[in-house]
């Protein structure tokens, strides 16, 4: 009882006063928790190793975005420093330089700019655990589960992750095993909580937390890089590049390739091979 004899009284209970009287209005001041950022909402993420793997869904993914309006962002695990260089001397960390280039240009071409790529190794290997070493499985893992979480997409398409006749590329195989386990795991919010750890106030410095939240896809597709992909044919849609797009007046053929022009560096063949590549039937199946 001494205390209220004390000198402290006159300062104590002013103070205690004012944060009594500033707390209910801080609280009701206080701003909301921004959304997430639509900019990079996606209902179709494609998950795929190299620069140019997109062209092997390009037609469904210029009908997703001219025709039927949906939002499209692609993952490369790599930027594609590997393999030979159609128009130029540039190799290695160069080559990686102009790839990156020309995927925002072929993307860009079917209206697709939500585009990211990771930090693995072209490795010419038909080998996935070799893949799955150079591409630093553990981080690409990681980063993809934040894209995912940033992108919120509906539907996951991938390279299939098993192995066939055809180019069988490791890297191809490796996106696909980082794309299955995301998929799995963006929704877990035991999985990378830092990444969903709300900022002490997002509009400040200093902060840690990411401000993510768990997002749970709903489908999943592959598609193959099979060199006779028909085994695929009848257990999903199929599209056709010879389909018109109703938006662009055009087949998706040509669509194709505008889109394929940008990947010069890649194209070491002849008029006949890419002809074949643009206007291939594409096989997609629910994974
Ligand atoms: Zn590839």
């Amino acid at each position: 009882m001494k205390i209220f004899g004390s000198p402290c009284i006159p300062v104590w209970i002013p103070v205690f006063a004012l944060f009594a009287t500033l707390a209910p209005a801080r609280a009701q001041n206080q701003p909301a928790i921004p959304a997430p950022d639509e900019r990079y909402k996606a209902d179709i993420l494609v998950i795929v190793a190299h620069p140019d793997d997109d062209t092997a869904v390009s037609t469904y993914l210029a009908r997703a975005v001219f025709d039927d309006g949906k939002r499209v962002a692609v993952v490369f695990t790599n930027r594609g420093n590997s393999g030979p260089n159609a128009v130029g001397m540039e190799q290695s960390k160069a080559l990686s330089d102009v790839r990156e280039m020309e995927a925002r240009r072929s993307l860009s071409e079917r209206g697709i700019t939500n585009v990211w790529f990771l930090r693995g190794q072209d490795t010419p290997t038909q080998d996935v655990l070799h893949s799955l070493e150079t591409l630093g499985h553990g981080e690409a893992l990681e980063e993809t589960v934040r894209l995912v979480r940033l992108t919120r997409p509906e539907v996951i398409m991938t390279w299939m992750p098993a192995y066939v006749a055809g180019e069988n590329h490791g890297d191809h195989q490796a996106s696909g095993v980082v794309a299955i386990e995301a998929f799995d795991l963006a929704g877990n919010p035991a999985e990378y909580p830092e990444q969903l750890t709300p900022p002490r106030w997002h509009g400040g410095v200093g902060n840690y937390g990411e401000g993510l939240r768990p997002w749970q896809a709903k489908k999943l597709y592959f598609f193959s890089d099979a060199s006779h992909p028909e085994f695929l044919k009848g257990h999903g849609p199929t599209y056709l590049a010879s389909d018109m797009s109703r938006a662009k007046n055009m087949t998706y053929g040509d669509i194709n390739r505008a889109a394929w022009k940008h990947y010069a560096t890649q194209i070491d063949f002849d008029e006949k091979v890419l002809s074949y590549y643009i206007n291939m039937p594409e096989y997609l199946v629910l994974g």
